[in-house]
């Protein structure tokens, strides 16, 4: 059995991150991945960090605490900006996972399944990484280099997550087909945000999730939605658009049905703006 350690400062967890640990939040994807085995690592606690907790508004945008919970952000007012990260945040476990599990945990822990990362993808997200040296940001989508893979460097924390305000009115959703509707992992998942002027889209950022080693942004779906009224998007998604997906065959489902079943997702989530 290693050390374990629950600094109340990131001072304190950052000194501390001098040597290494483990660094453990709500223990949803931790404790299922040492099943059978004794914890004998160093296990650094980051849930008794006040500064890391909470939601809160800044003229820029928005900054999620790292150890925000699920449950917390769907308690959390937020604009309708925000519709397609909490029926994200739903749709993830129960309401113990919900309950225990923290946005930045989904994050780190970079699994092509993690359902917030399309809908964090749609909303342009930075994370906020602090270590000894200082702190650095960086779009989300630099975060994940891989299945399992982030930029976190040793030593480092993510802190918060940022999402910038828009300058028009903005929406977003997020749909995800699993094998059942609850307490399940996603075959495939589609999150967008659309920023709508006049009935018609001013600007649109779509990702789909669970149908690459990393979610991934469709430019060009993006790119024909522009200007078309809310009420005629679905029409406008085409096969073609998914290219920047690499489905694989799995125990949930072939790639060729992920690919299918992504076009119908998405036409879904794009009527659901009419
Ligand atoms: C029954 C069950 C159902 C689930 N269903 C879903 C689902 O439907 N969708 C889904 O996406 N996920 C699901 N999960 C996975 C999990 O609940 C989520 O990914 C959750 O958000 C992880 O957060 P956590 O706080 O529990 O992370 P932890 O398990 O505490 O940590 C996960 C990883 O991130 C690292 N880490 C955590 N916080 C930080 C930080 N601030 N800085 C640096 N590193 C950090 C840890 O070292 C670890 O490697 C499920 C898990 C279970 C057990």
């Amino acid at each position: 059995m290693g050390d374990y350690l629950r600094p109340v400062s990131l001072d304190e967890a950052l000194k501390a991150l001098a040597r290494p640990w483990t660094v453990l939040a709500g223990g949803t994807d931790f404790y299922p991945a040492r099943v059978g085995r004794a914890i004998d690592e160093n296990v650094l606690d980051v849930t008794g960090i006040a500064a890391l907790r909470g939601v809160s508004a800044g003229p820029a945008g928005w900054r999620l605490g790292a150890t925000t919970t699920w449950s917390e952000l769907i308690e959390t007012a937020l604009p309708p900006l925000f519709d397609g990260l909490k029926q994200a945040a739903r749709e993830v476990g129960g309401r113990q996972i919900q309950n225990a599990g923290t946005i930045a945990g989904n994050l780190c822990n970079a699994s092509p399944a993690a359902d917030g990362v399309p809908p964090l993808l749609a909303l342009d997200a930075e994370v906020e990484l602090a270590g000894r040296a200082g702190t650095r940001r960086l779009p989300l989508s630099a975060f994940i280099t891989g299945n399992r893979c982030t930029v976190l460097a040793p030593g480092e924390l993510l802190v918060a997550i940022h999402v910038p305000k828009l300058a028009r009115d903005a929406r977003s959703a997020f749909l995800k087909l699993g094998a059942r509707r609850y307490l399940v992992i996603s075959i495939a998942m589609a999150a967008a945000t659309l920023e709508i002027e006049q009935a018609h889209v001013a600007s649109a950022r779509i990702a789909v999730g669970a149908c690459s080693a990393v979610a991934q942004r469709l430019p060009a779906l993006e790119a024909v939605l522009v200007d078309a009224p809310i009420t005629a998007l679905a029409e406008r998604v085409d096969a073609a658009h998914l290219a920047p997906l690499s489905p694989i065959d799995d125990v949930r489902g072939s790639a060729a049905y992920r690919r299918d079943a992504v076009v119908t997702l998405l036409r879904r989530l794009l009527r659901s703006f009419a």
